[in-house]
Order: structure tokens, then sequence, then C-alpha cells
């Protein structure tokens, strides 16, 4: 066949299937992923997963009426023509079960936290008072409430404090620890496992033979994984065969929510996820308008319907990869919007240029007021570079150069 023909048949070949926009492949993503069954956890387990729950108080907060601070609890108008001078008629500290009650002209003295005595309105703190045991001596009139923490004022019995889909973050551990809750009902941590695939890779630690490179995927991509509330687990090395591949698929699938492969999908021979996969027709393979990362694959395998990520296996677009498709996904699974993930707007510090039908995902340097300056090194091979970047600066398909000073939306890392 001449080069001419050769020529043209490619260009059919581009024509017939075209690259699908980063949206539509996240869409199909979205689209497939569940939302995984909640999971009862006691509470030191519950940090960074998101509840299935709607939690309510069982009590009003604070649960009864209680000191602001230390002082003296009075009738405020017993103190309304200070200095005056009250007899202490009792001591209350936090945690007193005591009933107490207090009658005209009398004070209690009363620690941050402790329950008011009945009949006291106000508490007078003691940097107003002489500090008085037996009796006291107040220099100031109080207002009727002050520094009284009432019940309910917080949250009433039956609010509900924390609603399903809320993401647990240390405050919320801190409220449903505070409405006596010790488990809690949450979608658990998506279980990831990540199988790296190629000939070429050794395990960092080990020495490098001629030809072979550390493997370093998987590190970035556990580590992503983690930040995307996951929980990672590395597979291991797989060569560069069809076979090894679903071997290694196989015995991994039994504990996982999804799986991450990378490398081996691209339009070289020696392609094992791509060989290992097509033929079950539940895995699509396509070319993302995208740069990094244009050969992408998602679908599902083994009798679960486990969804699977195939990345390309150059780093950055692995980890591009990943920033834009499995952690939305990760995050449905979550329970948490199934949405991109979120840009914000900045400035570009420096001429930017992106080739013409991609979208680009440049690595930057996000500085302060929003000035996000490119990094020298762009290559999709340049691990270096990519961790010298803190945000990914994106380029639309129909831009190809941008002045410095123009307004771009950036993913920050
Ligand atoms: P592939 O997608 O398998 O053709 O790989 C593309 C490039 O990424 C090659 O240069 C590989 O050596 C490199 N690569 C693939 N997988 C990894 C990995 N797990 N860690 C580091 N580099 C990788
Ligand atoms: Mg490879």
């Amino acid at each position: 066949m001449n080069q001419v023909n050769q020529a043209n048949q490619a260009n059919q070949v581009n024509q017939v299937v075209p690259m699908r926009p980063v949206e539509d492949h996240l869409a199909d993503i979205l689209r497939t992923v569940r939302v995984l069954a909640p999971l009862e956890l006691d509470l030191d387990q519950a940090l960074g997963t998101t509840l299935a729950e709607d939690v309510t108080s069982p009590v009003p907060l604070p649960p009864f009426d209680n000191s602001a601070m230390d002082g003296y609890a009075v009738r405020a108008e017993d103190v309304g023509t200070a200095p005056v001078t009250l007899p202490v008629i009792d001591d209350v500290a936090a945690g007193d079960g005591r009933l107490h009650a207090l009658g005209p002209g009398m004070a209690v003295r009363i620690m941050t936290g402790a329950p008011m005595p009945a009949g006291a309105d106000a508490v007078v703190p003691v940097e107003w008072t002489d500090g008085g045991t037996a009796r006291v001596t107040i220099g100031r009139p109080v207002t009727k409430g002050n520094a009284i923490r009432s019940a309910g004022e917080d949250v009433h019995s039956g609010d509900v404090v924390l609603p399903a889909g809320t993401a647990i973050g240390p405050a919320q551990l801190g409220i449903l620890a505070g409405v006596g809750r010790r488990r809690v009902l949450v979608r658990p941590r998506p279980r990831v496992v990540v199988i790296s695939t190629g000939a070429e890779l050794a395990e960092p630690g080990s020495r490098l033979a001629p030809g072979q490179i550390w493997e370093s995927n998987s590190y970035t991509l556990i580590g992503a994984v983690r930040e995307a509330g996951g929980e990672g687990y590395r597979a291991g090395i797989v060569a560069d065969d069809a076979r090894s591949f679903i071997d290694q698929l196989d015995a991994q699938l039994v504990r996982a929510d999804a799986i991450i492969t990378s490398g081996g999908v691209s339009m070289g021979a020696y392609e094992p996820v791509k060989e290992a996969l097509a033929p079950l027709g539940t895995v699509r393979f396509e070319r993302v308008a995208m740069q990094p990362g244009m050969p992408q694959g998602f679908g599902v395998v083994g009798e679960d319907q486990v969804p699977i990520f195939t990345l390309p296996g150059n780093p950055v677009s692995s980890f591009v990869s990943f920033m834009l498709f499995v952690r939305p996904a990760l995050r449905k699974m979550q329970g948490r919007p199934a949405e991109p993930t979120p840009t914000v707007p900045a400035v570009t510090g420096a001429p930017l240029r992106s080739p013409a039908g991609k979208r680009s995902y440049l690595r930057g340097v996000l500085g302060p007021g929003g000035v996000v300056t490119p990094v020298l090194r762009q290559g999709s091979h340049q691990l270096a570079a990519l961790a010298a970047a803190n945000a990914l600066i994106v380029v639309p398909e129909d831009v190809t150069e941008l002045p410095e000073g123009a307004a771009v939306e950036v993913i920050p890392l």
C-alpha cells in the first residue's frame, strides 16, 4: 500500500472514531458507578467517610442551663445596686448532680459548665467580685441571663444535627459524640486496587537493570485514592502479557470496589490491559480529547461489575486522568455529589500554548493573588515537574494560545 493510501486510511479511522470530550467520558463513568452500601462504623473509624443517615440529637444541647463562666450565680435584681455583699450559700462545680436552689439575697459560687441553681437568673464573673467564699462583694450589676448557656440554645431535642451526605471531618466527629453517638451509619471508603503494567517497571528500592525504570504510578495513585476518601491497595507490577494481567485482576477483584490500572492501553504492541479487556466487551477503550491522557478506558469487570479505570501509563497522564475521572467516581461511591473535580479561577502568569481540539491540563504553580505560572517542563513523563506543581491549568479545546494575564480555570492539587 502506498503512503498516500495509508494516510487516507488513518484519516478515515480518525473520522470514524472521533475523540470524545472529557465531559462525555466522565458522564459515562458517573452513570455507571454506584453509591456503596452503607456500613455501621465506630466513631474512631469514621473520619473522612460520608454520613448515610440523618443524625438527630436525643437531648437538647446544652442539656441543662449552665454557667458560661467561673463566678457567682445570683438573682440579677439582687445586685442592681452594686456594689453589694451577699452570703455564699454553696459551691457548684461542673458535674455536680445535686439540686441547688437560690433564695433572694444569696449567691452560689459556680464553675464553668456547672448547672444553674434554681432561682438564679444570672452569673457574675469572678473578675467582677472579691472572690469571697463565705461572703462575696460584687462590684457591678449584671443583666438577667448574663453568662448563662441555656438548655437547647445550640440544638433542640430531635433536631437533625447532620444530614445524610455530610462529609465527616473533625468537627462532625465532635457533634456526633456530642449527641451521644458511638456508632454511625456511613458510606465506607471505596477499596481501590491499583495494578501497574509494564515489563520495564522495577520496584522502588531495588536495583535497576538495563532498560528498567522504578515503578511510580501506583504510589501516586494510591496517594490520590486516599486523598479522595478511599483505601488504596497496591497490587504490584504485572509484566506486559495479557494472561498475567487477567490472573492478577481475578485475584484482586474479590477485595475491590474499584480497580485502577496504569499503562498498557496505547496504540503500540504489548498493550496487555487492552488485549485482556477488549474481548470482554464491558470495557470501552477510547481516545479522549485531552492532553495529557488521551488513551482512556473504563468499564466493569467480574460478576460484581466492579468499575475499572484503565489509565495511560505516563506518570503525569495517569495522575491527571485520576483527577478528572477517578476522583469524581470515588466521591459518588461515597455518596457525595456526582460532579467534576472543581476548578477555581486564576490568571496566567505567562503565555500558554495548547493543541487545537484537545483540552490541556498544564502543570502550574498557583501563587498568591490567584496568579498561576506554568512549570517549564510539560512532558507527560516529567514527574519531577508534576511534583513541583500545585495546580492543573485548564485550557479549553478551542484555545491554542493565551497571553500572560488571561483568565483561566485551574484545578488545585
Ligand atoms: P504505556 O502506557 O504502558 O505505554 O506507558 C507509557 C509510559 O509510561 C512508558 O514510558 C512507561 O515506561 C511509563 N510507565 C508506565 N507505567 C508506569 C509506572 N507504573 N510507573 C512509572 N512509569 C510508568
Ligand atoms: Mg506499558
